[in-house]
């Protein structure tokens, strides 16, 4: 952490909420975009990247060799920091590990494990590491683990979901009041004027997932990003909690997981059910149907498909409105 004002501790807490994640990451704003399998490579991180934010390539769908093709593009593409996101439950955690470090990826965050199993050996190695809690409970472990900050994930999100079912209207200032560390708030966060309301309930900065499922980079199949477009009010369901709970959207594959459940089925025929690679067959190779599609709540705020570089642009402009707007519009409790 840069200490700009000589104060020490005292200067994290004098130093404005926005710029504790940019100076961390060594980015312009404070506005991560998430690491989603199928859906972030190289050329959404390093899009995202050099639009001043902070890309993230998702390794949690990508095979050691494949994730180290994708940093080697994506240095190639951007000179600005990026990230990949390790989900802790990949099988071939050691060697993504491994190439992470070969490569000189400078930040790295984990999510869906135990973040003391890695946070050490990576800050060993100079990475800045920041893990992916959906409770209080996590996001103190996760400090004490030695994380340099936490992303903060409300029940809204798409994909693995915490179980606790915790907003992210309750859970971010719940996190905020237990860590000290910088708190990133996600799950719902779409737009600038999503962003301004994480801001005031503590967060430092923002990860967002859905909105970048629907950029020109991102490396979903066309026919979901266009279903996520589509998607109205109510389309996604938290569901499979018996396994590890997950947003998706209503599709076929859906309705045949609330059927099993209906006639009573028990944890092992919901694994036969969704098999193996459902994520991939419906997110990377577009089949509506009998694909698993994750994604977030506010997939039905989402209506078209943006370069990443504009969706960057637009949520700054938006949180500009929003904050300029809060001055006249909003009651001032008097
Ligand atoms: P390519 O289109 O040549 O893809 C390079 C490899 O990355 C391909 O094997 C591709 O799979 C795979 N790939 C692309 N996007 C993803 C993704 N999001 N998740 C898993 N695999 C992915 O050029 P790229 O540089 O865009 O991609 C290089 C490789 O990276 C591709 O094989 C691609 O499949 C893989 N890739 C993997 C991603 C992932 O999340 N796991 C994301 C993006 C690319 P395929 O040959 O089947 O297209
Ligand atoms: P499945 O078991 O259904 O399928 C594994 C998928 O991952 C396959 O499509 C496979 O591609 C691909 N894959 C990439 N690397 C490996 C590897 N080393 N060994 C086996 N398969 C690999 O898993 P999911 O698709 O549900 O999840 C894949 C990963 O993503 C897991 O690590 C999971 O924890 C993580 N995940 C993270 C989420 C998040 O929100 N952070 C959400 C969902 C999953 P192929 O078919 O080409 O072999």
């Amino acid at each position: 952490m840069i200490d700009r004002f000589g104060l020490g501790g005292v200067a994290l807490h004098r130093m404005e909420q926005g710029d504790r994640v940019a100076e961390l990451f060594g980015v312009k704003y404070p506005l991560v975009q998430a690491g989603m399998i199928w859906c972030s490579g190289w050329e959404l991180a390093s899009a995202v990247s050099n639009a001043g934010g902070l890309g993230i390539i998702g390794a949690g769908s990508m095979y050691p060799e494949i994730l180290r093709a994708h940093i080697r593009k994506c240095k190639a593409a951007t000179h600005r920091p990026f990230a990949v996101n390790v989900p802790m439950l990949y099988p071939n955690i050691e060697e993504h590990m491994a190439v992470i470090q070969e490569e000189g990826v400078p930040i790295v965050f984990t999510s869906a494990g135990n973040p003391a199993a890695w946070t050490g050996r990576l800050k060993a190695a100079g990475i800045t590491v920041v893990h992916v809690v959906s409770s209080v409970k996590f996001a103190r472990k996760a400090e004490d683990a030695g994380v340099d900050a936490v992303v903060a994930e409300g029940f809204e999100a798409g994909g693995h979901n915490g179980r606790e079912e915790t907003t992210t209207l309750v859970l971010i200032p719940m996190v905020r009041d237990a860590v000290r560390i910088p708190v990133i708030a996600a799950g719902g966060i779409a737009d600038g004027r999503a962003m301004l309301a994480a801001m005031v309930l503590g967060a430092d900065g923002v990860q967002i997932g859905s909105r970048f499922v629907c950029s020109v980079e991102s490396s979903a199949h066309a026919a979901f990003k266009q279903r996520v477009a589509e998607a109205g009010e109510g389309e996604t369901l938290l569901t499979l909690k018996e396994l590890a709970p997950v947003r998706l959207l209503r599709n076929k594959f859906f309705t045949d997981v609330q059927q099993a459940y209906a006639s009573g089925a028990k944890t092992d025929d919901l694994k036969a059910l969704l098999g193996r690679a459902r994520a991939k067959r419906g997110m990377f190779e577009g089949d509506l149907e009998e694909g698993e599609l994750e994604i977030g709540q506010v997939s039905g705020r989402i209506n078209d498909i943006l370069p990443a570089a504009t969706i960057v642009e637009n949520i700054l402009r938006e949180y500009r409105e929003a904050l300029e707007q809060s001055r006249s519009r909003i009651w001032q409790g008097q």
